[in-house]
């Protein structure tokens, strides 16, 4: 089967690999019908190392597919079912998986090998989430659907950290994918005040009809100055930090209001940050945030979307078969896309 290996940055390849196999009885293989690029697959694409032995890294966590192979230990689905797997799988049975923190999961881990024509689902029962019958491979809601996997997920657990609801006012900083998503996101939870942080002028007026009230293109103290100017000097009660970049962090310190929340799901890239008096202490700041449960979100965020009313699916803006997959990346990674869709 063809599969996308990245082997060092900006070194994707498709390649011929054998189809993945059935290793323990609670996995099953999927027939990938839509995959996607992630934001945070840029991050090897910009700093991986070539590994000595010369082996690469199937890439791929975000999939949704059709059942072709049942480890033995797998109920509750047949054979051809269409469902979406979150990039965090586990067996939703543990304790942390019944709080609804899949990342935690004792039996857990993160998919891979998403962009290629098969993939193997461990903890397949507890991870796949199956999608009505009527939705098949031409269903326009796909994209949409695809996005219960990461980013939407991903997003909606940034607001709901973040403690977004009808009083709070939310920054939103990046205009990535994730970024427009929570601002979908705290629009669904009922935020009125949503200013969303982002130079991509195409992207922000996705933002705008995700429900961003005020756009701020401008970074570091100049953009900071303008979220004062929009809340009375004070700031937003909530901050959805959704880039993982120092700049981005620095700039939530300032842009939340005292007592306030600072929610991060952008991977972050640095291992240290200021906590101290002068950044979080002082003013009474929470922050919260990681890696997305996205499974323990999909029951609820579904119904918006197979009526219409959300369409998350508007973030992907580029569409590639498997082959097109290393072009993909660069499109990404030059901002040309927003992100990219792959029909296998
Ligand atoms: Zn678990």
């Amino acid at each position: 089967m063809k599969a996308n290996i990245m082997y060092a940055a900006g070194d994707v390849r498709v390649e011929e690999i054998p189809v993945p196999e059935i290793q323990k009885p609670t996995d099953v293989i999927l027939k990938v019908v839509a995959a996607c690029i992630c934001g945070s697959d840029l991050h090897p694409y910009h700093k991986m190392h070539a590994h000595a032995h010369g082996e690469g890294e199937a890439m791929g966590h975000e999939v949704l597919g059709r059942i072709d192979v049942m480890g033995s230990e797998v109920s509750g689905f047949k054979k051809g079912d269409l469902v979406v797997v979150p990039f965090a799988y586990g067996d939703n049975t543990c304790p942390f998986c019944k709080e609804g923190l899949m990342t935690s999961c004792v039996n857990g881990g993160f998919m891979t090998g998403c962009q290629a024509e098969y993939v193997r689902v461990p903890q397949a029962q507890g991870s796949m989430f199956k999608l009505p019958d009527d939705i098949d491979e031409n269903s326009p809601l796909l994209p949409s659907l695809l996005t219960l996997s990461d980013v939407y997920g991903t997003g909606y657990h940034a607001a709901v950290m973040g403690g977004v609801n009808e009083d709070t006012t939310v920054t939103v900083i990046g205009d990535g994918a994730v970024g427009l998503l929570a601002v979908l996101s705290a629009k669904k939870l009922g935020a009125k005040k949503i200013i969303l942080m982002g130079r991509h002028k195409d992207r922000t007026d996705l933002g705008i009809d995700f429900g961003a009230t005020d756009v701020i293109a401008e970074r570091g103290e100049e953009g900071i100055a303008k979220v004062k100017e929009l809340t009375n000097g004070e700031g937003t009660h909530v901050v959805l930090e959704c880039v993982g970049l120092m700049p981005a962090y620095e700039m939530s310190l300032e842009a939340v209001r005292a007592g306030g929340v600072i929610s991060r799901v952008g991977v972050p890239q640095y291992v240290e940050a200021p906590v101290g008096f002068a950044s979080l202490f002082g003013r009474n700041i929470t922050l919260t945030g990681g890696p997305a449960p996205t499974r323990a979100y999909m029951e609820e965020l579904l119904p918006d979307i197979l009526d219409g009313t959300l369409e998350p699916g508007r973030v992907f803006d580029v569409t590639v078969n498997l082959d097109g997959v290393p072009d993909g990346y660069k499109a990404m990674d030059n901002r040309v896309a927003l992100k990219v869709l792959i029909r296998p």
